[in-house]
């Protein structure tokens, strides 16, 4: 039985398909659960798929080089938390 979710019937999107983005990348993350509408861009996607990459192969360290404004922050800073605290609720950070 699929899980009802009025947030998701309201904006017709199918809620198993936002939960399984939301725990696959932090870009979808900040998207669905934060409001960062401009987090699913191609770069943005792609930074967030190399991000995950390497934290899936156990990197912690991370150095990002973009201009200001290209939403480092709302990436790195919030999204990415709130997308690691989601897949695990344990995780120290
Ligand atoms: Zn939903």
């Amino acid at each position: 039985m699929a899980l009802e979710c009025k947030v998701c019937e309201q904006a017709n999107i199918d809620h198993s398909q936002v939960v399984m983005r939301c725990l696959d990348s932090p870009s979808w993350c900040g998207y669905y659960l934060v409001g960062f509408d401009k987090l699913v861009s191609p770069f943005h996607m792609a930074i967030s798929d190399w991000l995950q990459t390497k934290i899936d192969a156990g990197k912690r360290r991370f150095i990002i080089m973009t201009p200001r404004s290209h939403l480092k922050t709302s990436l790195f800073g919030v999204s990415n938390i709130v997308h690691r605290l989601l897949r695990n609720q344990d995780e120290r950070m």
